[in-house]
């Protein structure tokens, strides 16, 4: 029986010798013979193979027909290839590259399902277990990344995530555990992971671009981390450092949250203990536009009554003021009119650190009014890196893990590199 077109198409060369099917168990088998003209060829180096000797019995899955879990059957010949000087088996270009267990379809089909959901998930759908599913993902991503080319950018944010709680070696510092991910701004993808937060991180991603395509990197959005800026200031010294607003912001609330402490632990009155603690704290850092009109009147009770609260309040609203901030100089402005009000209060001990600190780092600061970076993008991408480490329980294997935050938040993945057949 010659096979129907589309089949002959994904598996040149032979043709169907037997069909055997369980309905019961949902099980069909093709049994398929290669053509005459069918010559074998190394698997190896593609060479013709001479003198065939042996056969034996090869079982491929592939796509399921309707319901029936679907398995190609053939003798798959060996021979002598004079180029490896070895017994080979030949090659067959429909089967998978990770496994010869599976077709190539069926192989990529399975990889783009573990690109939207977890691989045990995934391996529970189609009756894998989830060592394999985990191992044929872990080989697609390793192929995938070796062809893999890291786009041409001009604006880029650099960020640090935590990967591993475990030690690898007793003397391992804190800052091995963590990833640096560099994202391109104008795509909003991942382009690049490595593993730690220390210079050398970042500094492999330039050595990796080379020193001409550092040369077209205009702007690098950064926390305030002076290990990162130090590897650009290196590699890319014409490249403008801009702190990322979502950072700058993170540390600040921090610091109001930690003076909002220190002003409760001298409260008095067990009313006004009561009103700044415990669920309420929170809204002490919230931009008062974004609270509903419930809380704002819970917190102008507070203010009501107290002085400091009512500077910390002013204190917070100003700092998001600054970033409406028409041009440096206004923005300078106002961050010393937050110094004057920090100076009011005796409590303020983070704030007083924050606004020194801030102080210090103006001159980096100020670039944020000639290249507004956006932060939503590393607060986007780090939840959904978040979300990635959940849905596999935390990885252990870190190169997989990076090779994952690729697939997931950026360009290694099918919807980028197209299937090759
Ligand atoms: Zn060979």
């Amino acid at each position: 029986m010659r096979l129907p077109r589309f089949l002959s198409k994904h598996i040149p060369g032979f043709y169907v010798k037997d069909f055997k099917e369980w309905l019961k168990k949902d099980l069909i088998e093709i049994y398929i013979d290669h053509e005459e003209s069918n010559k074998p060829r190394c698997h190896r180096c593609k060479s013709l193979l001479k003198g065939i000797t042996g056969r034996y019995p090869q079982k491929i899955q592939t796509m399921p027909l309707f319901k029936y879990k679907t398995f190609l059957i053939l003798k798959r010949r060996k021979g002598n290839c004079p180029s490896c000087n070895k017994i080979r088996s030949e090659y067959l270009d429909f089967i998978s590259p990770e496994t010869p267990h599976l077709t190539q379809e069926y192989s990529w089909w399975l990889g783009r399902m573990c690109e939207i959901s977890a691989v045990s998930r995934v391996g529970e759908l189609v009756g894998i277990d989830k060592m394999t599913m985990w191992r044929l993902d872990f080989s697609r991503l390793r192929r995938m990344f070796q062809n893999y080319k890291i786009p041409n950018v001009h604006r880029i944010s650099v960020d640090e995530v935590y990967a591993r709680r475990k030690k690898y070696s007793t003397h391992e510092s804190r800052d091995k555990r963590f990833f640096t991910i560099i994202c391109d701004l104008d795509t909003r993808r991942v382009i690049w992971v490595s593993e730690s937060r220390e210079k050398a991180a970042l500094d492999e991603f330039f050595k990796v671009i080379g020193p001409k395509r550092c040369q077209e990197i205009e702007v690098v959005a950064m926390d305030q981390h002076d290990s990162y800026k130090l590897s650009v200031e290196e590699h890319c010294p014409m490249a403008t450092v801009v702190w990322d607003r979502f950072h700058i912001m993170q540390n600040f609330n921090q610091a109001v949250d930690e003076d909002r402490k220190w002003i409760h632990r001298y409260l008095t009155s067990g009313e006004m203990k009561r009103l700044t603690r415990g669920k309420f704290k929170r809204l002490f850092v919230k931009k008062s536009t974004n609270r509903t009109r419930l809380e704002n009147r819970h917190i102008n009770d507070v203010l009501k009554d107290n002085e400091e609260f009512a500077y910390l309040e002013l204190i917070k609203e100003g700092m998001h003021q600054l970033y409406d901030s028409q041009d440096e100089y206004e923005a300078w402005e106002k961050f010393n009119q937050l110094g004057e009000w920090i100076k009011q209060c005796p409590h303020f001990y983070e704030l007083k650190k924050w606004w020194k600190n801030f102080n210090q780092g103006w001159n980096t600061f100020k670039n944020y009014f000639y290249y507004p970076v956006s932060s939503s993008l590393s607060e986007g991408q780090n939840n959904v890196i978040k979300t990635l480490k959940r849905r596999g329980y935390g990885y252990r294997n870190m190169p997989y893990f990076k090779l994952k935050i690729l697939q997931v938040c950026g360009f290694l993945n099918s919807k980028y590199v197209p299937m090759n057949f």
